[in-house]
């Protein structure tokens, strides 16, 4: 069976990993807080459920353990994300990424469970300098 994926927060980061797996034809489900986010995103992933994650409660009944794979994307509430990685791992998830705004939250993002940080800013901005170096290589 496919991997069945839960994305947190649907944000530009969140979304467009929801929307990515969406389209390569697995299993997806959206998770904010924000209605209005939820409503613009409903169409690119399999559920979309309005949720404050900080709440154990309210993912115990979307069944988040259900999920091969958690994507932690919320970024400006740094209280939430770690709390969110915290409450995730010790209902059991098998994996749980997790976006970071920063070095510090990064650590304390592993330490309370995750089991990869991204941090998208940093991550793409190493990507776009090998690209640009490889695009050189082909040029010359
Ligand atoms: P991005 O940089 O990906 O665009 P953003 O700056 O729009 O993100 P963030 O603060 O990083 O916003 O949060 C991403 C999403 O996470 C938002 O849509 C927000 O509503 C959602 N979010 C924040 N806290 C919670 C929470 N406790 N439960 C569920 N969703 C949350």
């Amino acid at each position: 069976m496919s991997k069945q994926f839960a994305i947190i927060g649907m944000g530009r980061f969140g979304s467009s990993v929801a929307r990515t797996l969406y389209e390569m034809d697995f299993e997806v489900m959206g998770i904010d807080e924000n209605e209005e986010r939820i409503n613009e995103n409903i169409q690119y992933v399999t559920h979309a459920v309005a949720a404050d994650t900080t709440d154990e409660r309210a993912l115990r009944e979307i069944g988040i353990r259900n999920f091969d794979v958690v994507v932690v994307a919320i970024g400006a509430d740094i209280q939430a994300s770690i709390l969110t990685v915290l409450i995730l791992k010790e209902m059991g998830v098998k994996k749980i990424v997790a976006k970071a705004q920063n070095e510090r939250h990064g650590q304390v993002l592993y330490k309370v469970g995750a089991d990869r940080v991204v941090f998208p800013e940093r991550d793409m901005g190493v990507r776009v300098a090998h690209n640009l170096i490889s695009a050189n290589v082909l040029d010359f």
